[in-house]
């Protein structure tokens, strides 16, 4: 389901409670029901749908409702609220700060999007001035490092990897040694990734992480992943200190929901969009513009 019609679903419910002329908890509950529905169907977790019901029930007075003239609108702002509750983990996340040398730490699963976000990032904060480079510590996939050359050298980015060395960790040390005596400000280390959720890819993130000692580490998660958001960004949270998440390909049949499930189970917020193959396509997070289009 496409976010618009997750908004499509949701207005209908609100409509019809709308249309309703006595609203006890009876229509109350079936309004909820409605739009846990819709949720659940554009992959919001079901713990989550069940969070969010609890909350809006305890926040929405049927009286009110009764009494107000617009109870579709003070239903909506409930929805709202809790949407954008649900997306704010209640702390910002680490920012790269100009004059420090900070790293920065790339995790997710193949495929999520991690290379090119990362040469995306690199040029976000090159255009604010930094000086960034990117490493490539991902051994895993065949052509990973001539991808990551392409897209830096497009972008004219310094970047730092090997075609011989297979240890991941040994590269992501000497990338980020280096990139420290250049003076880079902002050491963009990207990983390997796997198919599936594997012991042997978070014992790798654990030592990357150990040798890099990134600032702050970001999950790139791809928006089509549907139910398994939740697990997946626990899974890596478990192994390594997640700070900031990116949703990527949101430009296709995205949902809204894997952001959601990201944020609860990483807690921390969201940062960034990737909205297309290209590099530019990359939008800085905002929770209300993006739970106003997930209404619709
Ligand atoms: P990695 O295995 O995690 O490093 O993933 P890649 O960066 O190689 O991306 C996998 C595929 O997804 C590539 O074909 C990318 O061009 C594509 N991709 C990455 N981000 C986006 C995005 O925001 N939108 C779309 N449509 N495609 C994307």
């Amino acid at each position: 389901m496409v976010l618009t019609e997750l908004g499509g679903q949701i207005s209908s419910a609100l409509q019809k409670m709308s249309n309703v002329t006595v609203i006890d908890q009876k229509a109350l509950q079936e309004c909820i029901n409605e739009i846990n529905r819709a949720l659940l169907q554009a992959d919001v977790s079901f713990k989550l749908v069940q969070t969010l019901a609890t909350n809006i029930k305890k926040t929405v007075n049927p009286d009110d409702l009764a009494a107000g003239h617009n109870k579709r609108k003070i239903m909506q702002q409930a929805v709202f609220n809790e949407l954008c509750g649900l997306l704010d983990p209640g702390k910002p996340s680490y920012t790269p700060k100009k004059g420090k040398q900070c790293v920065v730490m790339f995790v997710g699963l193949q495929g999520s999007g991690k290379t090119t976000t990362c040469t995306k990032y690199a040029q976000y904060y090159r255009k604010k001035g930094f000086k960034p480079s990117l490493v490539c510590a991902d051994t895993f996939r065949a052509g990973a490092f001539d991808q990551l050359k392409q897209n830096a050298t497009k972008a004219n980015i310094p970047f730092f990897g090997s075609y011989t060395e297979t240890d991941p960790v040994a590269i992501a040390q000497t990338g980020v040694e280096n990139f420290k005596k250049e003076n880079s400000d902002l050491i963009i280390v990207d990983t390997s990734g796997r198919h599936k959720q594997e012991a042997s890819l978070f014992e790798e993130m654990r030592q990357v992480s150990e040798v890099t000692k990134p600032d702050l580490i970001i999950f790139v998660m791809d928006s089509s992943i549907g139910q398994a958001a939740f697990d997946q960004a626990q899974a890596f949270k478990q192994s390594v200190p997640v700070g900031a998440v990116i949703i990527t390909k949101m430009d296709g049949h995205a949902k809204g929901g894997g952001a959601l499930s990201a944020v609860a189970a990483t807690k921390s917020p969201v940062i960034f969009l990737g909205t297309g193959e290209h590099m530019d396509e990359f939008e800085l997070f905002d929770v209300k513009p993006f739970v106003s289009r997930l209404l619709g």
